[in-house]
């Protein structure tokens, strides 16, 4: 039932293959048409409905989900099944960090739980309530991978790492799930890559299709994998760039993957990694979107469910601390196993996560108090940029249109002409601030971005001081 509402709500951008489709499909050959249909189709009214209707499905199929509401509850760990997950994190409740509401319109955001729980088996962070997927990743959905340039530069290492480790990518077929707007594929391609696809269900895969990459645009699921292979068959090279994190279902794309992947195809996954989460205190990335957390000890899980053996790990040093693991079929040889050097720092990371609760009450109130201080001195503040995972700080530091004037974002961001998530604080385009007048301080959002916020400013004129919304001097006890 759930795959025949999917298939009905579905747009297969057909750039690549011009055989003739079903009837549904046929229409959307025409580029113009297929705009005017995906609108009609998927507008989020009908995406929630499917999504009720879905999620009472999983209920009674699989026995682990619960409906709290509109919410899927954990109860065991999605990644070994340990059914003894340790409550670790509790953050309150928080609206979700793309729900962006225009200016002018007197919509309130609705708020969801953010709990975190910790499967001590295999170093895992669960949100207790999950979000459905429909919701958190709507056609609208804002975020674009090509306009932060740390996202980009990742994007071109994993591709150079991909090369060193796996030979040229001449002749070579690429699937990127979650393609965005595909600046991944368009990265491999212009590499060498023979054949570039994604698969990505919000309005980015619009701008992917237009980049010349073939593109599904859909969640990936078994029907979904199950099509991609007939269609253009199995790929040599599969990634996922800061999206494993977002999966809802792991059970599902892992065995999507299963269909997806043959004796060769080997899967690249970057994310952010759960201790460089611990070591600079980034509990804001535990926002919705993200139902997990993980480590390299939850990897090496996952790869025997791929039937697949870590071939290398890495660890790179951008947006705030990612992972990397490369994923190879267990026949192709002994895997760096690095369960040594890694698993044994990861045991302390469930002590750490609750030590974390304590230190972010003292982030809370230095912060709050900084901030109290510089509007006693100049009047309401202007805010740099809004990561989505910034609205998790702002909603514990309580900070609203009272105490922030306005948000400024690149002129080119979709999110201009909304309102900060929970809050009425305009965001506006960088082309509207004015650093002849702004004399500061200036509220930095994007903290894990800092020296690239503070170059760019810097560049557009302002000179005045930035406060990081999330400093490490912050979780120290000392006044
Ligand atoms: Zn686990």
């Amino acid at each position: 039932m759930r795959h025949q509402q999917r298939s009905a709500n579905r747009l297969v951008d057909v750039a690549i293959d011009r055989r003739p489709q079903p009837l549904e499909l046929r229409a959307a050959i025409d580029h113009a048409k297929a705009s005017a249909l995906l609108r009609d189709r998927q507008s989020r009214p009908t995406l929630i409905a499917n999504r009720m209707t879905a999620s009472g499905f999983e209920c009674r199929m699989k026995g682990k989900l619960d409906m709290a509401g509109a919410l899927n509850r954990i109860f065991r760990c999605e990644v070994c099944g340990n059914n003894q997950l340790e409550p670790v994190l509790d953050l309150g409740a928080h609206p979700m960090c793309d729900d962006l509401v225009p200016v002018g319109d007197d919509r309130r955001c609705k708020e969801y739980p953010i709990e975190i729980l910790f499967c001590h088996r295999c170093v895992t962070a669960h949100q207790r309530f999950q979000i459905p997927k429909d919701e958190l990743f709507p056609p609208s959905y804002h975020y674009r991978s090509r306009h932060t340039v740390d996202v980009l530069n990742g994007m071109k290492q994993l591709v150079q790492a991909c090369i060193d480790d796996n030979g040229p990518l001449e002749g070579k077929k690429v699937l990127d799930i979650g393609c965005n707007d595909g600046s991944l594929l368009s990265i491999i391609k212009d590499a060498g890559a023979s054949a570039t696809f994604g698969i990505e269900p919000t309005g980015a895969a619009d701008d992917a299709a237009e980049r010349g990459h073939g593109v599904m645009k859909d969640f990936l699921t078994e029907t979904v994998a199950r099509e991609f292979v007939q269609r253009f068959g199995h790929p040599d090279i599969i990634t996922f760039t800061n999206v494993f994190a977002h999966i809802e279902d792991l059970e599902a794309v892992i065995r999507s993957l299963l269909i997806l992947s043959n004796d060769q195809t080997v899967i690249i996954i970057e994310n952010h990694y759960l201790g460089s989460i611990i070591a600079r205190k980034q509990f804001d990335t535990f926002y919705h979107e993200h139902p997990r957390t993980y480590s390299y000890t939850s990897f090496t899980f996952i790869a025997t469910s791929l039937k697949r053996r870590v071939a290398k790990v890495v660890f790179p040093q951008r947006y705030g601390g990612n992972i990397r693991v490369t994923l190879k079929p267990e026949a192709t040889g002994n895997g760096h196993d690095a369960s040594g050097e890694v698993g044994g720092r990861e045991l302390s990371f469930g002590a750490q996560l609750k030590d974390m609760a304590r230190e972010i009450e003292i982030w809370k109130r230095k912060k709050r108090a900084e901030l109290n201080a510089a509007f006693a001195r100049g009047g309401k503040l202007s805010a740099k940029a809004f990561p989505g995972r910034s609205a998790i700080p702002v909603k514990l530091l309580g900070l609203d249109e009272s105490i922030l004037a306005a948000v400024y974002e690149k002129p080119a961001s979709g999110k201009i002409g909304h309102y900060v998530p929970g809050t009425r604080i305009p965001i506006l385009s960088d082309d509207a601030f004015d650093p002849a007048v702004e004399k500061g301080p200036v509220l930095n959002l994007a903290w894990h971005i800092a020296d690239e916020i503070r170059a760019y400013m810097s560049g557009r004129g302002y000179q005045g001081e930035l406060i990081d919304i999330i400093a490490p001097s912050n979780f120290e006890d000392a006044p």
